[in-house]
């Protein structure tokens, strides 16, 4: 079923070769089979994980890098993966969705049979097929998403305000979930006041918590933090980190790094009381030593955690639809210039997030300001 004006062709921008501009391309209009649902895109995130995807690899440290193509990861490709579309097709097995509904995109999908899969949790399947990364994304015309499934309806809220939701959001979300005993007893840190830390920042403001102090080396983010509630901003200085040590005499009961470096992770280890926590969530690369006895002794827990679950996308929405979006600033730019967005969020320049937006769907009116309600 179709909206009945779906065009023959569709532009997609696609990376051909790792560490060059994407290339525009016009493609066959993907037509949906079985359960899957075709999406005029209306809105793109750009996140720092396709920076990484188009250079071709992370970085693990010591000259070690870990090449996208050992992923699994096939070139051409079409990145992006916070979407937010339109629905315009569904395959003849496709339930639970109307064309025209306007919907986020789950992009953490998995194989569906693996442990991981059969468990609560996609996102760790071994043969995923997330979008934007394995299967192609939202920078271009139209979307193929397997399953309805993966979509939660927007309601009012304007797409490039909901796009980000599907990763800066939805890591913000899962990182704090995971601290989520700790956050109304005792500030817990951010480390670094990117769009992940301002989203974090942001969605703390809707929970019964005791909020966070944020470390960020540039000062217009540490306003940006502050104006988002946060109890302090400091420059990882000497300085900022004796006036950290001021919010918790014995340390904190977690840190959430968002920079993910050797110097930031090395860095949060002192910040950690007995029993405390370090969720590593950025991935600017590299490696860090941790002395075994201090791991020890002081019981502290080093977790990893990468974007979250189709469960936990469910209960961020529902909280987006009783607070508001994220107050987190967003840029948006057409998707015709993508490559520019790409160079800017590398720069470091952006504060919160940019998004891409074809000139079929200029932002909202008023869209500067956070919605008011989600139909979830
Ligand atoms: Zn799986
Ligand atoms: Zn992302």
């Amino acid at each position: 079923m179709t909206d009945g004006s779906l065009p023959q062709t569709s532009l997609r921008y696609e990376l051909v070769c790792c560490g060059a501009p994407l290339v525009p391309r016009r493609v066959q209009t993907p037509v949906p089979t079985g359960s899957e649902v075709l999406l005029r895109t209306l809105a793109a995130g750009v996140c720092h994980t396709d920076l990484h995807l188009s250079d071709g690899f992370f970085d693990l440290g010591q000259g070690k890098r870990l090449a996208m193509t050992e992923r699994g990861i096939t070139l051409p490709h079409t990145l992006g993966h916070e979407n937010v579309g339109e629905v315009v097709a569904l395959g003849p097995e496709a339930q639970g969705m109307q064309i025209g509904e306007r919907v986020l995109v789950h992009p953490w999908i998995g194989c569906g049979s693996c442990p991981a899969c059969r468990g609560d949790d996609e996102s760790f399947c071994t043969q995923p097929r997330f979008i934007g990364v394995f299967r192609p994304g939202g920078f271009g015309e139209h979307l193929l998403v397997p399953h309805a499934r993966y979509l939660f309806p927007i309601g009012s809220l304007p797409p490039e305000r909901a796009a980000p939701l599907a990763c800066s959001g939805l890591t913000a979300f899962s990182a704090l979930m995971k601290v989520e005993d700790l956050l109304a007893r005792e500030p817990i840190v951010i480390v670094g006041a990117g769009g992940l830390g301002l989203m974090c920042l942001s969605l703390l403001q809707g929970m019964k918590s005791r909020g966070a102090v944020v470390i960020e080396p540039d000062a217009a983010k540490r306003d940006a933090a502050l104006a988002l509630g946060a109890v302090a901003a400091v420059a990882p200085t000497a300085d900022g980190m004796a006036q950290l040590a001021g919010h918790a005499a014995d340390g904190f009961g977690a840190v959430l790094d968002f920079v993910g470096s050797a110097t930031s992770t090395s860095n949060a280890i002192p910040l950690l009381r007995k029993g405390g926590r370090l969720v590593v969530v950025g991935m600017y690369g590299g490696a860090f030593e941790l002395p075994i006895p201090t791991l020890v002794l002081r019981s502290l827990s080093v977790q990893g955690s990468y974007v979250g679950s189709l469960d936990e996308m469910g209960a961020l929405m529902a909280h987006v639809a009783r607070h508001g979006a994220p107050e987190v600033p967003v840029s948006v730019r057409p998707l015709v210039d993508v490559n520019a967005a790409l160079l800017a969020v590398r720069s470091g320049q952006v504060v919160g997030r940019t998004v891409l937006m074809s000139e079929a769907s200029k932002p909202a009116a008023g869209s500067a300001r956070p919605a008011a309600q989600v139909v979830a």
